[in-house]
């Protein structure tokens, strides 16, 4: 078989048994799909020999970029001694040393922070929150919805340890995601993945989506006072009683459409789950590992959380790996002799894999070698100038980022901000056109998503942002 017939029979065998996550196959039947087969840097390679710049981080989880040496040879090594072996009755070389590295990471971005707020009533009520306890605690799992599972299911069952019973639900946000699986989608805000789904869903309470650009209140952001989180006081103040843990994106709305927060909301949400004695779980899984320009998105606000959700870039986009990372306090109330079954009941097979765990070390390993923070701060500067341009353009409503994630919202008309018809694809148009000129991008509906791995040149991150804002031009006129 010559190398095109044999092209041609990969793109008809993906037709034939492949069925893609969050795809329409009707239409994929229709296209000829990109089958690729290389990574360098930044970019990616098709069985065509053709290359694309990776402007989605092949999905929000790279950081470094393909076949980085350093990543290549720590899982090398790793395979050498053992591929798997169960966290269950056993512990492994590269998840203890992992587990030490993530809690002193976290530990030393968050000692930097001012101390937080007062610990609501005085006189030690041992049901109180101390949030500034480190999270020293390391639950592995393989994927961000499963660490947003483990959270949610730690957070219902540290109240009942504790004795608080009621404690039975939620507070998550509109255009909230937090995965795919049942507890992640109920606590997900995204109508159009989540709502088919609705019977399956546990009941959960809901806050506004802090969205200035289309506000649930008709607020504008410089005289609403956070209208949105005097709404979300209202709902504690009614039902934290009845509310385990709120759990937020940090800082931004990832796959809500690129939703940046406004400066002080996420503080405000720290200090209300005090007030009301509501456990705030930070799903950092698109936020975490330097995405937003630090660490955690968490440290912009001096906020700690009571309990972390990692994954995505945590591997280096190598790898399957996710923690939830838990306070000391929580951990404890899980403590009991053997028959008062305390015990975390929750575990996945591949739980605390150690190839993964080799490659998320080497990953913490170069961003203190190359000091991958401080070498992003020109990107992000670069990123946030070009957006602003592309802000000009007369069907763009709205550039929003933070660090190196950013989306361009696309409007049908600009002055009344009315969006284009879901169907239109719009955006689909937008990453089509951009395809053909050799970057490849995501879009989540109306919005075009920039995602690009870290480790992007400025070089490479200028020719991205001309051929998406050409890919714009050429979409909607
Ligand atoms: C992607 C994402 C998830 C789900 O992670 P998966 O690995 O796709 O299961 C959860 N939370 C947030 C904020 C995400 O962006």
């Amino acid at each position: 078989m010559g190398v095109l017939d044999n092209n041609r029979h990969l793109e008809d065998t993906d037709k034939k048994y492949i069925w893609h996550p969050f795809t329409q196959m009707q239409e994929w039947q229709q296209e000829t799909p990109v089958v690729i087969a290389e990574g360098q840097d930044c970019f990616i390679k098709d069985i065509y020999g053709r290359w694309y710049l990776d402007g989605v981080s092949s999905l929000w989880v790279n950081i470094f970029g393909h076949r980085k040496k350093e990543i290549d040879d720590a899982i090398m090594e790793q395979l050498g001694r053992i591929a798997h072996s169960t966290m269950l009755g056993l512990s492994n070389v590269p998840a203890i040393q992992l587990a030490e590295r993530l809690a002193g990471i976290i530990q030393k971005s968050f000692e930097a922070l001012p101390p937080g707020p007062p610990q609501g009533k005085e006189g030690g009520d041992p049901l109180l929150l101390t949030p500034h306890i480190p999270l020293t605690k390391v639950f592995y799992s393989d994927n961000g919805s499963t660490a947003v599972e483990v959270a949610l299911k730690m957070a219902f069952q540290y109240w009942r340890h504790k004795g608080v019973s009621g404690k039975n639900s939620f507070l998550s946000l509109n255009n909230a995601y937090h995965g795919d699986t049942l507890g992640a989608v109920s606590v997900g805000g995204v109508e159009i993945f989540h709502k088919a789904f609705g019977p399956l869903l546990f009941k959960t309470f809901k806050a506004p989506s802090p969205y200035c650009y289309r506000c649930e209140s008709g607020e504008e952001r410089a005289t609403c006072g956070l209208a949105c989180i005097k709404e979300m006081e209202a709902t504690l103040r009614d039902h934290h009683d009845e509310i385990a843990a709120l759990i937020i994106e940090p800082l931004v709305q990832a796959a809500g459409g690129m939703i940046v927060a406004p400066q002080g909301y996420l503080g405000e949400v720290r200090r209300l789950c005090n007030k009301y004695n509501v456990l705030l779980i930070a799903d950092e899984v698109a936020t975490g590992f330097g995405r937003t320009g630090k660490m955690f998105a968490c440290e912009h606000e001096a906020v700690v959380p009571d309990i972390i959700c990692l994954s995505k870039g945590i591997t280096g986009g190598y790898m399957p790996l996710a923690v939830t990372l838990a306070s000391e306090q929580i951990y404890t109330a899980f403590l009991g002799e053997f028959r008062e079954l305390k015990t975390f009941f929750h575990g996945h097979s591949y739980t605390g894999n150690p190839l993964a765990c080799a490659a998320a070390l080497a990953c913490l390993d170069i961003f203190e070698r190359e000091e991958t923070l401080k070498n992003l701060l020109p990107s992000i500067d670069i990123l946030e100038k070009r957006l602003l341009d592309i802000c000009d353009l007369p069907h763009v409503g709205d550039v929003r980022s933070k660090g190196l994630m950013a989306g361009i919202e696309l409007v049908k008309d600009k002055k009344t901000k009315e969006a284009y018809a879901w169907e239109d694809k719009l955006g689909w148009k937008v990453a089509h056109c951009a395809r053909e000129n050799g970057v490849f991008i995501r879009p989540l509906g109306n919005v075009i998503v920039l995602m690009p791995p870290l480790s992007i040149s400025i070089e490479n991150l200028e020719q991205m942002l001309s051929v998406i804002k050409g890919a714009i031009i050429s979409a909607t006129s």
